[in-house]
C-alpha cells in the first residue's frame, strides 16, 4: 500500500543551489550491480527523489547537487558493504529531514534489492532558531541555540 511521504524542500545557503548544474545528480541505485563495483570504504551522499528513487553521490557531494536541485523524500549520508546498507542517517543540514523519512529510505533500499538496518542508524534532530533564524544540531535533548542561546522549539 502506498505511504504518503513528507516532501523536503531544499532549506540551505542559495549559493549552493545556484552552483546545481542540470544533468550532474546522484547515480541512481536501483539493483544490487549498482552499489557492487562502488569503493565501499567510506559513506556516501544519498537523497531519495520524489520517484522513490535512492541517488548518491561521493561524500563531499551536497545533498542539493545530488538531488539535482529538487525537493527531497529523505537525505542523508549510507554506507554500503557488499549488497548490504550497513549504515544510514538522515543528516543533510541541506533538508534538515526528520526521522520520519525513514519509510522513504526503506522502500528506496527494499526496491534496489538491498538489505538494510530497520532505522536509522544515526538520527540527527534540526531546528530553525525562531529567534536568530540558524540551524542547531539538537544533540542530548538540549534544545538550546548555540548561536543566540535562545530554547529551541521542542518539536
Ligand atoms: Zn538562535
Amino acid at each position: 500500500m502506498p505511504r504518503v511521504s513528507r516532501v523536503y524542500a531544499y532549506l540551505g545557503p542559495a549559493e549552493l543551489l545556484d552552483q546545481v548544474r542540470p544533468g550532474v545528480e546522484g547515480e541512481p541505485v536501483t539493483s544490487a550491480a549498482d552499489v557492487e563495483r562502488l569503493c565501499r570504504d567510506e559513506p556516501f551522499t544519498y537523497v531519495v527523489a520524489l520517484d522513490g528513487t535512492l541517488r548518491i553521490a561521493p561524500r563531499r557531494s551536497e545533498h542539493v547537487a545530488c538531488a539535482g536541485g529538487r525537493s527531497v523524500l529523505a537525505a542523508g549520508e549510507i554506507t554500503f558493504h557488499g549488497t548490504a546498507v550497513t549504515e544510514v542517517s538522515n543528516q543533510s543540514t541541506g533538508y534538515c529531514p526528520g526521522e520520519e523519512s525513514w519509510p522513504a529510505v526503506a522502500d528506496a533500499i527494499d526496491r534496489a534489492g538491498l538489505e538494510r538496518p530497520d532505522g536509522f542508524t544515526h538520527t540527527f534532530v534540526f531546528r530553525h532558531c525562531s529567534g536568530c533564524g540558524e540551524l542547531n544540531v539538537v544533540k542530548d535533548d538540549y534544545h538550546v541555540c548555540v548561536f543566540c542561546e535562545k530554547d529551541l522549539d521542542p518539536v
